[in-house]
């Protein structure tokens, strides 16, 4: 399947491909950018190549052009949820969110997740596959399109662990910053990682300008294990010296995310211990108040509990924020939307949507 896959090919691969069936190179410029710049849905946009190439295309090749099962637009802030479905009849979901300084789109790097992270929805299901680089594309191109409004910020922070999915993350990133394609700066792409350290290591090798987030969410390795399985493969030192590798590297300022959960993480203490940890490390720290998951019994703290845990870390110099929740009136945690549909289904009443 995987070489039928079109949209996954670099530039080089499609000239290689055009090249073998007997066609000029100047073909594959032109394809390229009908699926990578005017984002094109299928073959039969492309004017400008003859009928019976895009035939004989049709026939050899597979043309990954998600389909949008919902769109769920917030009236608050202009967020919007989108549902699609995969050519072999997956779920995946992505969220456009409009900025001042511009629009992004968080996409899905898997459908489903094997990482078991506790409070998070995107897993409840497992691992159901990776996600190709067309398809992580994809769902920035079909929003550009629904919208007709640019997209200039990406953050693989949807369903799945971007890090274990890493050959295909990698095809998406530069194909998604490459000149002949949507060409977003590398520096506006950010990839979340619940911590496999030595992947952290090999991408701070590959010579992009990405952002890298940690998903921290503890200060210890007893509570992190406590919050993330993973943590127990990849422990808490081992994941630090990865990330200080990155920075040494890449010469990129980390972020750290940290999902506040009420009478978990919150405490003074649990601050001041985050504090130590980030301090070495040239970093970010991004609290999340916890989205409550209908499946899990996670609470978000007080606010005040929230305003005094970042007035803490800012006593130790730590530079933070606090995440903006966009699209309240739509939200439900990360995968949810998702979720719903897969459960709604279950059911057999999914095909109302
Ligand atoms: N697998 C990657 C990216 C996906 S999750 C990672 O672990 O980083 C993106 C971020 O949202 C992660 O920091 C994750 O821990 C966080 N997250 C997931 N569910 C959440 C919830 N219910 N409330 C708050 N943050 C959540």
């Amino acid at each position: 399947m995987k070489d039928r896959d079109i949209k996954s090919f670099t530039r080089k691969e499609l000239e290689d491909a055009l090249l073998a069936r007997g066609e000029k190179a100047f073909r594959a410029v032109q394809i390229y950018s009908w699926m990578h710049e005017r984002l094109a849905s299928g073959f039969d946009e492309m004017t400008n190549i003859s009928k019976s190439l895009r035939e004989a295309l049709e026939e050899e090749y597979d043309y990954t052009n998600l389909e949008i099962v919902e769109i769920q637009r917030s009236k608050l802030d202009g967020t919007c949820k989108y549902l699609f479905r995969l050519a072999d009849g997956n779920m995946i979901e992505s969220v456009l969110m409009r900025y001042h300084h511009g629009n992004s789109v968080c996409i899905s790097s898997q459908a489903g997740c094997r990482m078991g992270c506790r409070f998070c929805a995107s897993t409840i299901g497992g691992l159901v596959r990776n996600l190709e680089a067309s398809e992580m594309l994809d769902q920035i191109y079909r929003i550009q399109r629904d919208t007709g409004e640019r997209v200039s910020n990406v953050v693989v922070m949807g369903t799945g662990e971007p890090l274990d999915n890493y050959e295909n993350l990698l095809r998406f990133i530069r194909i998604l910053s490459g000149e002949h394609g949507l060409h977003i700066s590398q520096r506006n792409i950010t990839v979340s990682t619940c911590g496999i350290a030595p992947r952290i290591r090999q991408l701070a090798d590959e010579d992009l300008a990405i952002t890298l987030a940690l998903s921290l969410h503890a200060a210890t390795q007893e509570k992190r294990e406590e919050l993330m399985p993973i943590a127990r493969k990849y422990g808490l030192s081992e994941v630090l010296e990865a990330c200080a590798y990155y920075f040494e590297k890449t010469g990129r300022r980390l972020t750290f995310e940290y999902s506040l959960v009420g009478g978990v993480n919150d405490r003074p203490e649990d601050a001041r211990r985050l504090a130590a940890l980030a301090k070495p490390i040239h970093s970010h720290i991004n609290l999340i108040p916890v989205n409550p998951v209908t499946e899990r019994k996670y609470v978000q703290p007080d606010k005040k509990v929230i305003g005094n845990f970042k007035k803490e870390l800012e006593k130790y110099g730590i530079n933070v924020t606090i995440r903006r929740e966009m699209g309240r009136d739509i939200d439900g945690a990360c995968g949810q939307l998702r979720r719903r549909y897969l459960e709604k289904s279950e059911q057999g009443g999914g095909d109302e949507c």
